[in-house]
This record gives C-alpha cells, structure tokens and sequence, in this order.
C-alpha cells in the first residue's frame, strides 16, 4: 500500500486548492474556509454500499407488494400498499402527484441503488458505461425522497388517529428498512472515488498553489465530476460534459424561478388541498385549516411539524435564495466570516428544501386510506398539485444558485 499519496481538491462551495493526504479510517478532509466535507475515508466503500444497497433493494421489492397500513373506520377496513397510493391518485385524476410520488419515493431511490450496485459490483463495465451511470447518479440524487414520505407516514397516522384505528403490517417495517438501507447505502457511496477511479480529478497543466483560489489559477471545476480543469477547457476530459468557470447567468434563473415560487405560492395557499366528504357534505382544507385543526385537537407537534414544512421552510427558502442573490451580486467587499455564514444558509436551504414535500406526502396517505363510499371520503384538492410545483420550483432554484459566487470577492489572509 502507498503511503504519503496526496490528493487535491478544488472545493466545490468556495473555490479554494485544497491538499490533503490519505485519509485514515474515521476521518474527513475539510475545507479550511468554507468547513466543506471534501473526502471520506473510503476503506471497503465499494464492499459496504453494495451490501446496504441490495439489502435497500430486496426490501423496497418487500415493501411495494403487500398492504402496509391500514385502517378501520367503524367497522369497515381499508388497507393500501405503497403501490396503491399512486393508483388512487391517478384515478382521483391528480396524475401529476401520482407520478411524483412513483418517481420521488420508488423509482429514482430504486434506480439510484441499482446505480450503486452495479458501480461497486465487481462486474466488467467500461469506463463510458460507469461515466454514465455517475452522471445519472448525481442527477437523480437530489430528488430521491424516500425517507421524506416514510415522515411523511409517521406525521399522518396522527391526522388519521381522528378518523379510526390504524394498524401497521410488517411490510410497514419492510419500507422502514428499506429507507434506513437506502441512507446507509448513500451515505457511504463515494462517487468521486469511482470518477477517480477512471481518471485522476488533476487536469492543471501548472503546479498548484494549495491555499489560493481556483480562479486565480486559471482554474476551474467541472459542475459534474468535480474534476478540475484550465479555464480554457470547454469540455471535462473525464466526464465529457461542458463546464463554465462561473455560473453568473444561473442566477437569474434563480431570481427567475423565485418569482416564479412567489406567485405560484398564492394558490397553493388559497385552494384547498383536501376534500373531506362526509355522508353528502363536502367541506375542503386548505395548509392552513389543517395546521388549525391540529393544534386545536391538541396536536401541537403535528401542527408545528406541518406549520414548518409548509408554511415556514417555502417562505424562508425563497427570502434566504432572494439574500444569497443579492448577496452574491451587489455586495462588494465580502468579509470572510460573513461568506460563511452566507455558505451556511445556502446549505440549510438545500438540505431543507425538499422536507416541504411532505404535506404533499401526508395528503396522499390520508387520501387513499379514507375511502368509504357510504360514509366518509378524502380527496385531494388543486392546492396540493399548486404546493408541490412551489417545492419542486425552489429546489431547482437552489440547484441553479452557484455557491462560489458568494466567496469570489474575498481576499484569503495568508
Ligand atoms: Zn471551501
Ligand atoms: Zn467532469
């Protein structure tokens, strides 16, 4: 084994050289400016991921197949798997949320995990083959959103505790395992250590200054492999997509896309987002009714949980983008401590960002377990399908906001 191997990295958040040595078990490399996690320890990485992955997998198979909650509402049982939920939707002719919930909750995890094994599988796959597979890989990762429906379940049940009795099968703790494999799998799968594998991350053409931007050197990151490369380069060798050194005009995607939220936000909060048929009458709940019922029948955390996701996270994510823009563009002299506070608030947004859609989530569980034609019936409403663009608009805001433009001002105290 070679000892004394050194690596450098650009950091992806503030564009500094950063050089580290091998990394021993337990450890990370960090960022000295930004407090970035740069590399993990990846001893039996491939080994590990793909046993949590399968593991993910045959239970995600378990999971869709059986009926995984169910209810009695005076003498009258109803049970769903995590298929039907979808089916229902559909047939409600809210298509749009159907096949959100396929893609957010089953396809894109399932797809990801197969992406994992076969990357750490000891199987013959060429180097365009597993360039592909990363590429989709990092595509798809920002909206897998398995462990938000499975809250999103726990939140529910306590919604649906004033309809009946609910009961949980063992397919239940089946989809448990299944987001807890899923993490694990995530969490210890390394990407960059596959891209290294098929390439060295280096492609500078000068020696590097460890402890000094990327820009100054005439250098820049690519925005898929987090390879770097000479500004000149319009293509990365390694994964052939085209890379800008910054991505200015993103932000008025940003800007764009957070109007775009802001106005969308109206309805999503003026329409219902249930319909709740009670023998013949009909009455509808918007966000906010919802959140009132809770916290009068005495549910506080379930209210303040459905308070915060749907109210509170939208309305902060699009005033934190609206001061990251702003801050990026018109602030001249940047200080470094408030580049991090700033770098801080950009990664509560995109860690927080997609915790919105679990009201979306809760309405889809209430709405295919409360189905008793002859009593009581809930449907979604328009309002659900207007939240859930608001969430998937300021997500994709976020992606378009290109972090190092908050550090690009900021001279490094040597
Ligand atoms: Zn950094
Ligand atoms: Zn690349």
């Amino acid at each position: 084994m070679t000892i004394d191997h050194h690596h450098y990295v650009l950091c992806p958040h503030c564009d500094l050289v950063v050089e580290f040595a091998d990394i021993t078990l337990g450890h990370k490399a960090v960022c000295p400016r930004c407090h970035t996690t740069l590399a993990k320890n990846n001893t039996n990485m491939k080994h590990k991921s793909a046993i949590y992955a399968i593991c993910s997998l045959i239970m995600a198979v378990i999971a869709c197949g059986f009926i995984f909650i169910d209810i009695r509402i005076v003498g009258n049982f109803n049970g769903v798997s995590v298929l039907d939920i979808p089916r229902i939707l559909f047939f409600d002719r809210y298509s749009y949320i159907s096949a959100l919930f396929i893609l957010f909750v089953l396809l894109f995890p399932i797809f990801n995990l197969l992406i994992i094994t076969l990357l750490c599988s000891k199987l013959p796959l060429s180097k365009y083959r597993k360039r592909d597979l990363l590429i989709i890989y990092k595509q798809l990762q920002h909206w897998c959103m398995p462990e938000i429906f499975l809250t999103g379940v726990l939140v529910s049940f306590v919604k649906l505790m004033s309809y009946g009795n609910i009961g949980v099968t063992s397919t239940f703790w089946a989809f448990c395992l299944f987001v807890f494999f899923y993490i694990k799998a995530l969490v210890i799968f390394s990407p960059e250590a596959i891209w290294n594998e098929l390439h060295s991350n280096n492609f500078a053409l000068e020696p590097l200054k460890v402890g000094r931007t990327g820009i100054r050197q005439n250098l820049k990151l690519c925005g898929c492999c987090e390879a770097m490369l000479p500004v000149h380069y319009v293509k990365c060798p390694r994964c052939k997509q085209k890379s800008k050194l910054r991505n200015r005009d993103k932000i008025q995607w940003t800007i764009a896309l957070l109007v775009t939220s802001l106005i969308i936000y109206i309805p999503a909060n003026v329409f219902g987002i249930m319909i709740t048929v009670l023998f013949s009458s009909s009455s509808t709940s918007t966000i906010m009714d919802g959140v009132i019922y809770m916290w009068q029948s005495g549910d506080i955390p379930v209210a303040l949980v459905i308070f915060a996701a749907s109210v509170v996270i939208p309305i902060l994510k699009i005033i934190s983008l609206s001061w990251l823009c702003y801050f990026a563009l018109a602030v001249k002299r940047k200080r470094g401590h408030d580049c991090l506070k700033m770098k801080k608030l950009y990664s509560a947004v995109e860690f927080i960002g997609k915790w919105s859609m679990i009201d979306i989530f809760v309405v889809s569980v209430v709405c295919s377990l409360v189905r008793n034609q002859q009593m009581m019936s809930v449907y979604p409403d328009i309002g659900v399908a207007f939240f859930a663009t608001v969430v998937i608009v300021t997500m994709v805001a976020s992606q378009k906001f290109d972090s190092r433009l908050i550090w690009d001002q900021v001279k490094i105290r040597k």
